[in-house]
């Protein structure tokens, strides 16, 4: 085995699976001895600074006390019971401080395991209740393209069918609307030609569409989007007006990341379904939430079965409804506007040097999230172990060099991360 870094474990790179790369001669992976705030330790002690939160998760770093002794103080009480017949405090605490902070009308809650099972979830609600109001055919879904919605086999069908990772499964995978992402930016001018197409397909095909499903204002890994809170308004007009439910995944988007503690909140329009995940528990364990309106859990549970058909063999889980109430509520008690704020002001400061690059198509920043879009796909191989080497940790993919660091880095590091980056992406063959 050819181990190019002196990180790398030989049983790893022959018998375990990684996301997204081959098992003959795999991207390289470095094993991690520890992690503590915004850096990560590798096994012979090399520090990197985390720019990714573990893929939006871990937003107050690694090892933070409070969240710590949040789940070390429910292992002593429980660990797990099951979720049919039995409730905890922790799956109660968690679900009042997601109702202070979610749209008001979302008043049910469904836990469920991962992100992916969130989507699954709130897709089949959506059918459920469109049966269970007499329209059965209501079966299908409408989307923009860019979206990522999971890997799971519903969640990929709803997911872009070119940059959603999944074009091999096209032909197999339930065949959903897709509409063009809205091109209108964020900050940027409204065209009002942006809501033609989902206009003309929900007039067309809306008697077979139970709901309609995206990721509001940013577009996370399928394509690092962030576009006009105008089209979620006018969407979500059409909508009602079609009787299609509105379902945003804010698994990305959610707790802070865009600027907003949820994403919805750049527009000002509420959801009848939203998915959270991702840095639901400060990227401790895998947990998520389906949040519902009193209109679709009603309806659902109005006729027989009088019963949501889901029901997780985790669901709920203590330690993690623990350690996502502690996460939440820490979230809520810092100045994460401010931090979030801050961190938006220096990436826009210290990425605006690669626009000028020949390499580089795009910079743009939103919030704690910093894009630097390249002009060809990047050789991951090189880019990687470049970025290691520059001490940071960034995982980039396709065209797209982003970061979202944990919201308490400090400046030092944050300059780090966008020098490497920056540096890196120069050293691209033009
Ligand atoms: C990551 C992600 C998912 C899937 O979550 P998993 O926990 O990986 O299953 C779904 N939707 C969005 C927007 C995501 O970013």
């Amino acid at each position: 085995m050819n181990c190019d870094n002196p990180n790398c474990d030989d049983f790893d790179r022959t018998h375990l699976w990684h996301p997204y790369t081959s098992l003959i001669d795999p991207l390289p992976t470095y094993k991690v001895k520890s992690a503590k705030g915004a850096r990560i330790t590798l096994a012979d002690g090399t520090e990197l600074v985390e720019g990714m939160s573990s893929w939006w998760c871990a937003l107050h770093g690694y090892r933070n006390p409070v969240l710590d002794a949040a789940i070390k103080e429910q292992v002593d009480k429980m660990s797990h019971v099951m979720f049919g017949g039995l409730t905890h405090d922790p799956a109660i605490e968690l679900g009042k401080l997601l109702l202070r902070i979610t749209p008001p009308s979302l008043t049910r809650i469904f836990y469920a395991d991962s992100g992916s099972v969130a989507v699954e979830v709130a897709m089949k609600m959506a059918v459920q209740f469109q049966a269970a109001r007499g329209c059965p055919k209501r079966t299908n879904f409408v989307t923009i393209r860019s979206g990522y919605h999971g890997d799971t086999w519903n969640a990929m069908s709803v997911c872009d069918p070119v940059t959603g990772m999944h074009s091999l499964f096209g032909a197999f995978l339930p065949v959903r609307h897709f509409v063009p992402a809205p091109a209108s930016r964020f900050g940027g001018q409204w065209d009002a030609d942006d809501i033609t197409p989902l206009r003309e397909t929900l007039e067309r095909h809306s008697d077979e569409i139970a709901a309609l499903i995206l990721e509001p204002i940013v577009q996370g890994a399928g394509g690092m989007r962030f576009y006009h809170p105008q089209y979620l308004r006018e969407t979500a007009e059409l909508c009602r007006q079609h009787d299609v439910l509105l379902i945003f995944d804010e698994i990305a988007t959610g707790f802070g990341r865009t600027g907003k503690l949820f994403a919805w909140e750049h527009a000002g329009v509420e959801p009848d379904i939203m998915c959270v995940g991702k840095a639901l528990t400060g990227g401790y364990m895998t947990l998520s939430a389906v949040l519902a309106s009193d209109k679709v859990a009603m309806t659902i549970s109005a006729v027989p079965p009088h019963s949501f058909m889901h029901g997780p063999t985790f669901m709920a889980n203590p330690l993690a409804c623990a350690v996502a109430r502690a996460s939440t509520g820490l979230l809520l008690s810092s100045p994460w506007e401010s931090r979030v704020k801050s961190i938006e002001a220096q990436l826009k400061r210290e990425l605006e040097p690669a626009r000028a690059l020949p390499q580089v198509a795009d910079v743009r920043v939103l919030g704690a999230i910093g894009v630097v879009e390249t002009k060809q796909p990047v050789d991951m191989t090189v880019m990687q172990r470049r970025l290691v080497e520059e001490g940071v940790w960034l995982r980039p993919f396709g065209r797209l060099v982003y970061t979202m660091p944990p919201y308490i880095i400090s400046p030092e590091d944050l300059t780090t991360l966008t020098t490497a980056l920056v540096k890196v992406v120069g050293e691209m063959p033009v």
